[in-house]
């Protein structure tokens, strides 16, 4: 066995069972009862079903259950029958979504596909009986496992995928050149799985990776998106990062400048907005950055809270500045940005200093150190003193506004303090009356802002 695919002995694979009887019972257990009541409905009506994929991978590792897939013999239109509320998701690939006391489960009707000439989807499918033939089509042995929800409570594991759960590792079910050719996105969803459960990848199935970058170009960036932001969530990303990396995915999903992070980055980021600026942060321009968000198809606001933050990164003001230079710094940003690149340049330290060093152009490399809050140390290297984000947020919990909404006045009472009707000046004028409040919070009172608003406006006139 390769380097890559060696025993991890972690806790979860420990716990995973040799035989298929001790595994079987251990899958039992973990199923909640609602399951087998929803599997009674099918052989009530003569078919069959089986709970497959993520639910009885994550059953044997003794994982949380996220979602329910299934497989069953019923024909679509008959699962339709079988209940009142039924979501037809993806129906012309035979997958319903059932609504069943409470729960969503998404229920596959047997198939097996041909022809894959686009690399993302067969250019047909035909439904069948057979439960081994539709774990073939599955991608990796680990999610190709069934357990049946009738009386017989059969686990069927036809590829050996209790054996690789127990070593820890992903192997694509059959030719993994060929697997891969077929979908795209199945050489990603390697790298998610890699990252999620903390397996290596075997040696076969890593090699695919590198040849199949064709294929995944051709993946849309929706479901690009759903497995990177898996991927990048999970407790091996930094492992699952340098796979992309070793194979060439990473300049299929990211723009150039984007990738590697320091792999000991991760743990001081747990959430998925700091992952992805991470991500980002070496991204010289905004124009990179947006050029990245663009390809995650991320949601609006998210994007946003990205791209400013994006521009924050290098901003950071020194770690000895003072409030009012935190506050306006927050105001300018925006908090939500300005905390999220506080904690990710933390986190970065020592790595983006050589990179923004790197990136600068050489006239800017004398402006850099003080833009970039570098002093140089004793021992003549390069020190970061950005303010942390709990710098940041003991100056705003010192603010009493940091924006023109939260002044203590509207502008519909400025305007009628000064008697003027509205114009750009008004907006002027409340810009005034937050810079007045962000260097001194306790000038956010009504008399006190509209005193300002009337010497603002006394001046102007001038
Ligand atoms: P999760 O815990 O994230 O839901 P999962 O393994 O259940 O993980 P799903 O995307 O829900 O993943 O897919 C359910 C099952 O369908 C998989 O376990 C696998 O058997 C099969 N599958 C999903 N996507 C593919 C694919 N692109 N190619 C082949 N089989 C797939
Ligand atoms: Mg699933």
């Amino acid at each position: 066995m390769d380097r890559l695919s060696a025993e991890r002995g972690s806790p979860q694979l420990l716990q995973v069972p040799v035989s298929l009887g001790e595994a079987r019972a251990n899958v039992l257990q973990a199923f909640p009862a609602w399951l087998f009541r929803f599997g009674d409905v099918f052989t009530q009506a003569g078919k069959r079903v089986w709970a497959v994929g993520g639910c009885t991978r994550d059953a044997l590792l003794r994982r949380q259950l996220a979602d329910f897939d299934c497989a069953t013999d019923a024909r679509p239109e008959e699962v339709i029958r079988l209940f009142r509320r039924v979501i037809p998701t993806g129906i012309e690939h035979g997958t319903v979504t059932v609504l069943w006391q409470g729960q969503r489960i998404e229920v596959t009707s047997l198939r097996a596909e041909a022809g894959y000439s686009n690399a993302r989807h067969p250019d047909a499918v035909h439904f069948h009986d057979d439960i081994t033939a539709d774990l073939a089509r599955r991608d990796f042995t680990i999610n190709a496992i069934a357990l049946s929800l009738d009386s017989s409570q059969e686990l069927v594991d036809p590829f050996g995928g209790l054996a690789d759960l127990r070593r820890g590792v992903l192997r694509a079910v059959g030719d993994p050149l060929q697997r891969f050719s077929e979908d795209g996105l199945r050489p990603l969803r390697a790298a998610r799985f890699a990252s999620q459960l903390d397996f290596a990848v075997e040696k076969a199935t890593r090699e695919a990776m590198s040849q199949t970058l064709a294929a995944l170009a051709q993946v849309s960036r929706e479901r690009v998106r759903d497995e990177m932001l898996k991927l990048l969530l999970g407790r091996g990303v930094a492992q699952a990062l340098a796979l992309l990396e070793a194979q060439g995915l990473d300049a299929v999903i990211f723009p150039s400048e984007c990738l590697p992070v320091p792999a000991a980055l991760w743990d001081a980021l747990p959430d998925i907005e700091a992952r992805l600026l991470a991500c980002l942060s070496r991204a010289p321009v905004r124009e990179a950055a947006s050029d990245a968000l663009e390809r995650f198809r991320l949601p609006k606001s998210m994007g946003r809270l990205l791209l400013d933050a994006h521009g924050a990164l290098r901003a950071l003001p020194p770690a000895d500045s003072g409030p009012v230079r935190m506050r306006t710094f927050l105001a300018d940003t925006g908090v939500d940005a300005a905390l999220l690149a506080a904690r990710v340049v933390s986190a970065l330290g020592r790595a983006a200093i050589d990179w923004w060093d790197a990136s600068a152009l050489p006239v800017e490399k004398s402006r850099a150190a003080s833009t970039h809050g570098m002093r140089e140390d004793t021992a003549g290297g390069h020190r970061l003193e950005r303010v942390t984000a709990a710098q940041l947020e003991a100056a705003r919990a010192g603010a009493s506004a940091l924006s023109v909404r939260e002044l203590a006045v509207g502008g519909r009472e400025v305007m009628a303090t000064l008697g003027r009707p509205p114009g750009p000046w008004l907006s002027d004028c409340l810009g005034a009356l937050l810079k007045a409040v962000i260097e001194a919070p306790e000038r956010n009172s009504p008399a006190e802002l509209l005193r300002l608003a009337d010497a603002w406006s006394a001046k102007r006139r001038i």
